[in-house]
């Protein structure tokens, strides 16, 4: 069994070359420029070879969705790379709020109030002040994390009006069995009635479609590097 046989090349330069490209003619298509459009390598149960591949070509946003993986890996690699943007794009259990805020530059999944405030707290006490986002749970799906679109925009006011966090992107996770510009159609529009700038929306197989309709950050991962480790 081998990656390289599931996948057409796990070659990262030459993927991130192809999927560079595939971004510039999408931005094109939506009358955007490529420029407003941050990939977020994400890097999850990848070899650090393909990290390293990444990193060497000059790539420097990366995505994690553990707190513990990724601080296993990335206080090496942002020694040796210090321009290094590293995005949480997971879950975040609250205990583990701390850590987050100590490692990540941008969070992408605030998703409930016990969350905020302890983020609130921990960046009042670190003096840290990453990026934050709201993950909505556009799908309405009982197991999957975020706000309900319905609760979304009294969720954002008390975040930045109770807490005064600052909260500059939305981020959504499709169900992976609708059509997904429905959700991003969505997104974006609770962004903008919101004054949210940001919007962290589309994946491997579905970035193009999301820049689009306004994507901001796309999350690619096997696209990029190949399949994952199991
Ligand atoms: C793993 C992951 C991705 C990347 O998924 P691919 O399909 O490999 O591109 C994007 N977003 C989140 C939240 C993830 O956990």
């Amino acid at each position: 069994m081998s990656d390289s046989q599931t996948h057409k090349t796990s070659d990262p330069k030459a993927n991130l070359t192809e999927i560079c490209a595939r971004i510039e003619t999408a931005a094109k298509r939506a009358g955007r420029s490529a420029d407003e459009v941050s990939l977020i390598a994400v890097a999850k149960r990848q070899p650090p070879d393909r990290i390293d591949a990444l990193l060497q070509a000059g790539h420097r946003v990366f995505g994690e969705n553990r707190v513990q993986e990724a601080a296993d890996k990335w206080p090496a690699l942002k020694r040796a790379y210090p321009d290094v943007e590293l995005h949480m794009v997971g879950p975040l259990q609250s205990n583990k709020a701390a850590d987050a805020i100590a490692l990540f530059d941008v969070i992408h999944s605030i998703d409930r109030m016990k969350l905020a405030r302890k983020v609130a707290e921990e960046i009042a006490a670190a003096q840290r002040d990453p990026e934050l986002f709201v993950q909505i749970n556009t799908g309405e799906e009982p197991q999957k994390s975020g706000v309900m679109p319905r609760q979304a925009d009294e969720f954002i006011r008390q975040c930045r009006e109770e807490l005064q966090l600052r909260i500059s992107g939305l981020m959504c996770l499709p169900p992976i069995d609708e059509e997904a510009s429905l959700h991003f159609a969505l997104l974006a529009k609770i962004a903008r009635r919101n004054g949210v700038e940001n919007l962290s929306m589309g994946m491997s197989g579905d970035f193009e479609t999301a820049i689009i309709f306004g994507a901001t950050h796309i999350r690619v991962g096997t696209a990029l590097f190949g399949d994952r480790d199991p």
